[in-house]
Order: structure tokens, then sequence, then C-alpha cells
């Protein structure tokens, strides 16, 4: 597919005059009458002309005087030099003559002018006509006008410049592949990543990541002509451009066959096309987004959450006063004595009473519901992740190296919403335990056993005292004191969402080199359509 040609004119080409004996070749020894070939010479569909050794022009057929305009009246007795138009270059009458003067034939290309003074490119095939010393005596000239075909093959070199310069300024990667899966040719972009690309040869890697891991994949897939279809990979580049991320598509295309074997057949290379779009910033703005309104989500669940808490246990501690001014209320009454000494106190104490129970039975209805929870098939390492992201910034920020072993086959049964918010918790919990701990990890492991999930975060914090393991679950409990808004709720709403699927949650007492605290739940089957 590369252009190797040289401009025409550039290339005039020698070629050494047949050493033929004339003794052989004789009008007589072909039979024919001379007439015939000074007829053949006259009609010949090529401009020739016959001139002396100085190229002063003594012949010219019709296809001559047809193609310059100019009748043998014309240029009889002048220089061939009638015809130039002086814009061929000086070298190139050089290369004409010293060929000749060394009695050896020359053809390139040159710019003529008509007798109306219309300029024309003409391929000219001079050579010496030579007596029986080898002798130059005359020189012939025979040429064509190629204007045309020069029109048409500059209309495919700029086609050719302007598409190479499209592919280059496009921003992603285009690629054709031969039968080998070598590359024929590649845009800038590609070349520039193939420069740094972490492995051998890119190309055959995009190959391979449409058509499959083996040669053989690709030769079947390229004898069938084969749909492939679309994909994206990841690839490694070095340096600041990093791993990105490439959707790739291919297609093949058959390029016709320029020799002159294949004249008669069609045929020829079949070419692999690959392009890629690197989606990697488009994909990092979407991980962003996604993190975002996750971020915001948990960040309302947990509000919600903590309302929900709030008002259960500003219930709780309404409805104490209220008991003990009922019980009150009922032993004055039972106790009787002077009715009308104590019938106000009571009056006052009932009717306190009475509204305290109005008001506890309106804050109870003022509870937000628990919103009914979406159970289905979540895969763990997909949940650790997500809650992660949330905090990659506070992880790189802390210093903390987080190591994961969750197998990715691993799944539980229950809504993502809760399960994400329950692994937030216990990942903040972790971060906030190390606090100014030397060694900073969190280890999160998951693991299988008896149709039950395992799911443990180990940070290396100062871990809980065992006399706290099962406090550290109450409502309010916390060793940090109050300083964040809900402090002490964490761990029992992870508590509450675990029992609410099925599940359980306690502080490992045998490990000491921080907390690890575990969660245990159901698992589920893989999702229909995964
Ligand atoms: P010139 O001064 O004539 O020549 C330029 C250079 O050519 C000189 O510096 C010299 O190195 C060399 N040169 C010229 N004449 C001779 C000579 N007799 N012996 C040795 N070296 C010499 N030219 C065209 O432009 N178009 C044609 O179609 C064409 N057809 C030709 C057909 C034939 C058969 C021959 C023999 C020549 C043809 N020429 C043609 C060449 C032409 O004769 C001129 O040499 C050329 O046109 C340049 O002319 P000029 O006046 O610009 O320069």
């Amino acid at each position: 597919m590369s252009d190797s040609r040289a401009r025409p004119d550039e290339r005039p080409s020698e070629g050494t005059h047949q050493d033929t004996d004339p003794t052989e070749r004789t009008l007589e020894h072909f039979g024919l009458p001379a007439e015939v070939f000074f007829k053949a010479v006259e009609q010949a569909p090529v401009a020739i002309s016959i001139t002396d050794t100085r190229a002063c022009v003594q012949y010219v057929n019709k296809t001559f005087e047809k193609v310059t305009g100019f009748s043998f009246d014309d240029v009889k007795g002048k220089n061939e030099s009638v015809l130039s138009d002086r814009r061929t270059p000086g070298i190139v009458y050089e290369s004409l003559w010293s060929a000749l003067l060394r009695s050896r034939a020359w053809s390139g290309r040159l710019v003529n002018r008509r007798s109306n003074g219309e300029r024309y490119l003409a391929e000219l095939m001079v050579a010496p006509v030579l007596d029986a010393s080898q002798t130059a005596i005359h020189y012939l000239g025979m040429h064509r006008d190629v204007s045309e075909e020069h029109t048409l093959e500059q209309a495919v070199l700029n086609q050719r410049a302007l598409i190479d310069s499209l592919l280059d300024c496009a921003p992603m990667w285009f690629v054709a592949l031969d039968e080998r899966a070598n590359v024929a040719l590649g845009n800038a972009p590609f070349r520039h990543a193939a420069k740094e690309f972490c492995g051998e040869h890119l190309g055959r890697h995009l190959a391979s990541a449409l058509c499959g891991d083996t040669t053989s994949a690709y030769q079947e897939l390229r004898e069938k002509k084969a749909m492939v279809p679309e994909r994206e990979i990841d690839v490694a580049l070095s340096g600041d451009a990093g791993n990105r991320r490439i959707r790739l598509a291919g297609r093949w295309l058959d390029e016709n066959d320029t020799s002159a074997d294949a004249f008669f057949k069609s045929g020829g290379q079949r070419y692999f096309l690959i392009f890629g779009t690197d989606l990697t910033s488009l994909r990092k703005q979407e991980e962003e987004v996604r993190t975002n309104a996750m971020r915001a989500l948990v960040a309302e669940e947990e509000r919600a959450h903590e309302l929900h808490e709030a008002l259960e246990a500003a219930l709780f501690r309404f409805q104490l006063p209220i008991n003990l001014l009922s019980t009150a209320l009922r032993s004055a009454e039972r106790r009787g004595g002077d009715p009308l000494a104590h019938r106000t106190l009571v009056e006052t104490v009932r009717e306190a009473v009475k509204e305290g129970h109005e008001l506890l039975e309106r804050l109870s209805e003022s509870v937000p519901e628990t919103p009914k929870a979406r159970i289905e098939a979540v895969h763990v390492s997909e949940l650790i992740n997500e809650a992660l992201r949330l905090y990659t910034h506070r992880l790189i920020a802390d210093d903390i190296v987080i190591d994961r072993a969750i197998p990715e086959s691993l799944i539980v049964q229950g809504d993502p919403g809760r399960l994400r918010a329950l692994f937030k918790e216990l990942i903040d919990n972790a971060v906030e335990a190390m606090g100014s701990s030397a060694e900073r990890a969190i280890l999160i492991e998951a693991r299988s056993l008896n149709e039950r999930a395992y799911i443990s975060i180990s940070d290396t914090g100062p871990g809980i005292p065992e006399a706290l393991q099962f406090k550290v679950f109450e409502p309010f409990f916390s060793q940090r004191g109050k300083k964040r808004d809900g402090a002490g709720m964490g761990l029992p709403r992870v508590q509450s969402i675990v029992l609410d699927h099925s599940g359980t949650v306690y502080v490992d007492s045998t490990y000491h080199r921080g907390c690890r605290i575990t969660v245990e739940l159901p698992q589920g089957d893989a999702p229909q359509n995964a």
C-alpha cells in the first residue's frame, strides 16, 4: 500500500540499443516492400520523428502532426527543441543527450508545447539509428501525450495524501494488517501507541483481541471474510500514556492485484482494517459521574437512616417520662384521699399524659418507613469495589494500602444499595480507626462455606477490646466520642442491614493485629442474564 514511485519526469531511463547484425536484417530478408515500412511508421498511433544527429527534424508522421499541431513544413530542419516548453529541467536533456551520445536509447517525461501554445506532458523515447559501423546517423523520437494519465496519477496521489493526513489527524487508531497480521499501514496515533506499547506487536495484539488468540483463528476469519464483533480492551502503554481503554472494530478489505499476471483475473491482497477509539477519558468521566451519584445516594440513605434512628430514639426516650407520669397518676388515683385537694393536680397530670400519648402517636406516624428492600443477586467483588471507589481520594491521601482477596464468582442475595452502605460503613470505620497508626492497611477477604458468604474487613488500627465486642453494636455506643454526626450508629446500622438479610455480623476476637469484622450472608445464584 506504500507508494514508492518517483515523479515520472525524474526517472528517465536508459536502455542499450539492440546490437543487431544489419547484414542479416534487410528489407529483402523480410520480403516486404519498403512502402509497407513507410506506411507502418506513417500510420503508427504514436508521434514519430526522425532527426539528424543535431536533432534537426527530417521526418514526422501523421500522429506527430496531430499531437503537436505542427505540420512537417513547420518543423522541417528545425531542432526538436521547438516542442520544448522550457519548463523541463536541464538535467533531463543532459540525461537524454548523454544516452544518445553513447548510442543508447532513453525514455522519460518532459513538458512540450503544441503549436497553439498549449502544454502537454510527453512520454518520449529517443534512440539512435546506427549505420553498419555502429555510428549514429539519425535519431528516432517517439512520444505520446500522457497528460491525462498524469492528471489521474496525481489525483490518486493527492487523494492518498489527503486520506493519510485525515487518518493521521483522526483521534483514533487506524491500522491495516496483511494476511500474516503484519502492519501494512498505520496512522500517526497508532504508530505512536505502537512505540509505547508494553508488548511486542500492537497490531497483532489488537487482531487477536478481535479475532481470537491464535494465528489460525485470524486466518480462518480472513478466509471467510467473517464479521468481527466490536469489543473494548485495555492496552498497556508505557510512560505517561498508562493503560488505555480502547474500543475496537474491524473489517476486511480486498485490494485488487496490480500485477500484470492478475490483469484478466481478479484477486489480490486481503487486509484487516482495525479502528480503535480511545475511550479512556470518556470512561473516566463516566466513572466519576457514577461514583458521585453513588456517593450522593449513599449519603441520602445514611441521612434517612439517621433520621429514622433519631426519631425512634426520641420516641423511646419520650415514652419513659410519660409512662412514669401514667404510673404516678394511677397510684394517686388508687390511694384516694381528699378528692378536692388532689383534683387539680390529678386533672393536670391526666391532661399531660393524654397530650403526651397523642404527641407520641403523631411522632411515631411521622417516622419515615424504611424503603422496601430490592432483593437480587449481587457480586461481592463489585459491591466492595463500588464502596472503595467512594474512598479513592481518602485512601490515597491517607496512604492506606488496600488488599483484596475476593473470588469474582462470589454472589450474595440482597439489596445492592443497603449492602453497599453496609460495606461503606465498615470501610469507613476501618479508615477512621487507623488514625495515626504507623502501619495503615485494610485487608478485605471473602470466601464461601456451606452456601454462606463470609466477608471480613481487617484493619491495622487499635482494635476493639474483648469486653466491648458486643457493645459496639448497641445504638449510640462509640469509642471515639460524639464528634461525628450519627456517631455510635454505624455498627448498629450494619447489624440491622445484616439481620434484614438473614445474616450475622461479629467482631473476630481471634484477630489481634487490629480489628476484623466479619459479615456472613446467604449466597445467591448468578443472575440469569449474566
Ligand atoms: P539545448 O541547448 O538545445 O540543450 C540542452 C542540453 O542538452 C545542453 O546543455 C547539452 O548538454 C545537451 N545537448 C543539446 N543538443 C545536443 C547535441 N546535439 N549533442 C549533445 N548534447 C546536446 N526536446 C523537447 O523538449 N521535446 C521533445 O519532444 C524532444 N524530442 C526530441 C527528439 C529527438 C529524436 C531528439 C534527438 C531530441 C529531442 N528533444 C526534445 C531534445 C531537443 O533536441 C533539445 O535538446 C531540448 O529541447 C533542449 O533544448 P534547449 O534549446 O532548451 O537546450
